[in-house]
Order: C-alpha cells, then sequence, then structure tokens
C-alpha cells in the first residue's frame, strides 16, 4: 500500500498529527497516516510553481499525451484501484469495479480529446487596423480539495480538466479516504514531469485551510459541504483568488399521476441508495402526486427492503456502509428526529444495522411535509423521504423551495409537462424519467448553494482555464 506524499518528484510521510484510517465496514483501523506539515505544503506549492513555467507552454497535444498515459495507467491497474477504494469506503467491489473505474478512465481520456478542441470566437478585424483573437490560458497553481464519497473519481473530475488546461495542481484528497490518491500519485509520478500534481495529507481545518489561505495558489476547487464551501469563499477573498465549488445537494423528484411507477420505484431504489445515499446527487426528496401516493409508497418500501448489504459475499452487496461512526450517528439523528413526528411513517428501515462497521438500513421515510427537517436538509445517507402532493403546482414550488440547486428528476409520459417542469426547476441538472445518470461530455454542477463549479464537459475546461485577449496594431 501506497502511504507516502507527493512533494515535486519526492515521496515523504507527513510529519505532524497521524489519522486514523479506518474500513467502514468493520470499524477496524487499517493505517495511521501522518499529515501533512505547514513546511510541507509550501514545498508543494513551490513545486507547482516551479513547474507552471514549462507545463503552462506545453501544447494541448502534448498533455493530452499525458492524460492518455494516466488513463492507460488506471485502466491497467483497476482491479488494484478498486481494491483500495472499496477497503478504504466500505464500497462493494463491484460497484467501484464496473461504475466508478470505467468512468473515472473515461474522465481522464474525456479531457486528454477536450483539450485539443476548444471552442471559442473568430479572431478578425473589430477595429480598424487592428487583429484580435482569444486566448485561453492556464489560471495557474490550483489547491484541490476533494471529499470522501468518490475518492479517485473526484481526483480525476479535478485534476484531468485542470492539468488539460496547463494549470499545476496541489491536491489533497479527503483525510479519511487519500489511500487510492497515494496510489495514483505513483502513477502520476512516473508519467507526468516533477510537480505537475503534488499530493498531500491532512485534515480540513489544518493542511485545507493552509491551502485555501495559500498567498502563492491562484484558484480553488473544493468539493464538499456547503460551510467549508462558504470558509473557501471567505479566504478567496482576501487575495482574489478564483474558486469553483461543487456543494452538497437535496435532489427532489417530482413523480405525477401519469407516471410509469414500477419505472420510479427501480430508479429510486438504485438513485436514491446508490453509495448508501452518500451522493450529492441522490434522489431522497420525492413528491408524489396524491393519485399514486399509496402505491409508490407502499412499492418503493418493499423494494427498498430488498437492497442487499452487510451480505460476507461482497459480490452480492449492492451498498455498503456510511464512511464513519459519526456519518452515520449523524444519519441516524435525522431519523429519530423524524419519527418524533405524528405525521410521519418510517415505512421500512430506520435502524443502525449489524454490530460491526457503519451500516444503516435502507429507509424510506412517509408522509413528511415541506416543513419537516427531513426534506430540507441534507442526510446523506440511505435515507428517502416521500411528500403527498395535490397540485402540480405545489411540487414545483416545494421542489424549488431549497437552499440547494443541484440535481432533480421529473418522472411523466407526458414530455410536454415533462419540459415544462424542467423549465422551471432552478437545479444544475434535470433528469427525466430517470435519475443520477452522468456522462464525461455533460457538466455536473450547481447552482444555488450547491455552488457553481462545473465539473466534467467542456464547461470545466472553461472554469480551470482563463480567458485572455490578445490585440495587435497592425502599424
Ligand atoms: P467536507 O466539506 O467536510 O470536506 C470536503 C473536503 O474539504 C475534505 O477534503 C476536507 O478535509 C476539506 N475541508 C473541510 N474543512 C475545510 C476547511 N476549513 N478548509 C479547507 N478544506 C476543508 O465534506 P465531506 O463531508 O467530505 O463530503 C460530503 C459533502 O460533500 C456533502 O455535503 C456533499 O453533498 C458534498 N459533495 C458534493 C458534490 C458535488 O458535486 N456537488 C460531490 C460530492 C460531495
Amino acid at each position: 500500500m501506497d502511504t507516502q506524499m507527493l512533494i515535486g518528484a519526492r515521496f515523504e510521510a507527513g510529519t505532524e498529527a497521524d489519522e486514523t484510517i479506518l474500513n467502514p465496514k468493520t470499524g477496524e483501523k487499517v493505517l495511521d497516516l501522518p499529515e501533512a506539515s505547514l513546511g510541507q505544503i509550501d514545498a508543494a506549492v513551490e513545486a507547482a510553481e516551479k513547474a507552471f513555467i514549462d507545463w503552462s507552454q506545453t501544447t494541448p497535444g502534448q498533455r493530452s499525451a499525458y492524460l492518455l498515459q494516466i488513463a492507460d495507467a488506471i485502466e491497467r491497474e483497476a482491479e488494484g484501484f478498486a481494491t483500495l477504494e472499496a477497503l478504504n469506503c466500505g464500497k462493494p467491489i463491484n460497484a467501484v469495479l464496473n461504475d466508478e473505474l470505467p468512468a473515472v478512465v473515461d474522465c481522464w481520456r474525456f479531457f486528454a480529446g477536450a483539450i485539443r478542441a476548444l471552442p471559442g470566437p473568430v479572431a478578425g478585424e473589430y477595429l480598424p487596423g487592428h487583429t484580435s483573437m482569444v486566448r485561453r490560458d492556464a489560471v495557474g497553481i490550483v489547491g484541490s480539495i476533494a471529499p470522501w464519497n468518490y475518492p479517485l473519481m473526484m481526483m480525476a473530475w479535478k485534476l484531468a480538466p485542470a492539468i488539460a488546461g496547463g494549470n499545476t495542481v496541489v491536491f489533497k484528497p479527503s483525510e479519511q479516504t487519500p489511500l487510492t490518491a497515494l496510489k495514483l500519485a505513483k502513477i502520476l509520478a512516473d508519467i507526468l514531469p516533477e510537480g505537475v500534481v503534488n499530493v498531500v495529507l491532512g485534515r480540513g481545518e489544518t493542511v485545507g485551510n493552509a491551502l485555501i489561505n495559500h498567498p502563492k495558489i491562484n484558484m480553488v476547487s473544493i468539493t464538499g459541504d456547503v460551510a467549508t464551501g462558504k470558509k473557501v469563499l471567505a479566504a478567496a477573498a482576501k487575495t482574489v483568488k478564483r474558486t469553483h465549488l461543487e456543494l452538497g445537494g437535496k435532489a427532489p423528484v417530482i413523480v405525477y399521476d401519469d407516471a410509469d411507477i414500477a419505472a420510479v420505484v427501480d430508479g429510486i431504489r438504485a438513485f436514491g441508495y446508490y453509495n448508501a445515499g452518500q451522493d450529492c446527487t441522490a434522489a431522497c426528496r420525492i413528491y408524489a402526486d396524491a393519485k399514486i401516493y399509496d402505491r409508490l409508497v407502499a412499492d418503493l418500501s418493499a423494494a427498498v427492503s430488498t437492497i442487499r448489504l452487510n451480505r460476507a459475499d461482497d459480490t452480492e452487496n449492492e451498498i455498503g456502509p456510511l464512511i464513519s461512526r459519526r456519518q452515520r450517528d449523524r444519519v441516524e439523528s435525522f431519523v429519530t428526529r423524524a419519527r418524533e413526528h405524528k405525521h410521519i411513517e418510517v415505512t421500512t428501515g430506520g435502524s443502525v444495522l449489524g454490530d460491526k462497521g457503519f451500516f444503516f438500513q435502507p429507509t424510506v421515510i412517509a408522509g413528511a411535509t415541506q416543513e419537516d427537517e427531513i426534506v430540507r436538509r441534507e442526510v446523506f445517507g440511505p435515507v428517502v423521504s416521500v411528500t403527498r402532493f395535490t397540485e402540480p403546482e405545489q411540487a414545483v414550488t416545494w421542489a424549488n423551495d431549497s437552499d440547494y440547486g443541484l440535481a432533480s428528476s421529473v418522472w411523466t409520459k407526458d414530455i410536454s409537462r415533462a419540459m415544462k417542469t424542467a423549465a422551471r426547476l432552478q437545479y444544475g441538472c434535470t433528469w427525466i424519467n430517470t435519475h443520477f445518470m452522468l456522462c464525461n461530455e455533460m457538466p455536473h454542477g450547481g447552482v444555488k448553494q450547491s455552488g457553481y463549479g462545473k465539473d466534467m464537459s467542456i464547461y470545466a475546461l472553461e472554469d480551470y482555464t482563463a480567458v485572455r485577449h490578445v490585440m495587435i496594431a497592425h502599424g
């Protein structure tokens, strides 16, 4: 197992306090990893600064070739990466190997192609006697900070567009899930010039805080909690850093009376509980028309009670545990508080599962109302609420009545109704008759307090490059 940080071309251990890495399936310790000192963070930023001089002047074709090599290397070692990710996050091995790894590899390949085909306005004589052109150049040194729910995928979403755009990076994985980042660091050091990517370990309040306040870091990219995003913005104000924020979500799912209920049930069973609901786009806040509400609650509860988890043979598991005891306790406390309302019924699940690890039963909470905490706050666990509506207008109003704005879905057989609803939803993404599906060609990101950074797609390259105007006087 790789345990050392990457600073320039050097691999070294942090010199500060240990963080204990746990196996969420058992609660047992995997190992202790010390975090970086301020001196080590400075050294990583200096390495990125030095590397920027040459890296930012490489051609898109040259950078593309590096990204393709990285994609190939991850693909070759897919099983090793999947095993480590499963160990560190508690994910079922098949989910990581078959869902996440191909998407990660494709992300690197997508940006290898996209950087060679950036669109832009046409150069020309917009003032007589002068030729103007637009350039898209690197922003500089990016401080990149990732969460624990999809460690290797978040690393791909952040690193691939950043280095494709000619930037250099100091990357910090979540202190809870650094193992695949350390393995990828080995590959990056073999392939990339020294200092283009540096990987430092540590907690948010120490190492993360040092990165977001570092005077030489030009841009901060973070995926995490809204509260963390606000801290990034406050720190960025001091030196006017560019920011790329991907924050939380509380995805509404509007189910109209003409929806295919079997498809809705299948969809929510899969997309409300995938990764144990630790997903900012999880289909967690259902609004169901009163005409189909009872059937939906009954069928969904029956379907959710069959989700397989905590089985000895991991290949049978559909979802894993939560990432930590703290997260599991947090999820449990949401359900406990919801139960205190007379109008709420927990129709399946609702409890901690097993006596080891951090498992929580897949849970359906019926009868929730718009004012309830369970409808308003992000749980980030395997818990879905169902709320009844009688007027379609009410469903759209309630769906938009949220501080979050990341993902949403609409379920109906009426395409006109679907399109009218999609046009009114204030979310970065609206799916129609599905949920959760992402592809590297399309943007992922939010509005409102879910942030504004776009991951994947050409829009991520726009975020990680600066638009510049160059004008030549003909003389
Ligand atoms: P978190 O905000 O606690 O941590 C995310 C990262 O930020 C970690 O690496 C952490 O060390 C770092 N961090 C924490 N405090 C910091 C500080 N003061 N300064 C600098 N860095 C700091 O979030 P989490 O618990 O790891 O992840 C779950 C959250 O992430 C959820 O709210 C979820 O919705 C959100 N999320 C959003 C997306 C998206 O695409 N919008 C994707 C995944 C997760």
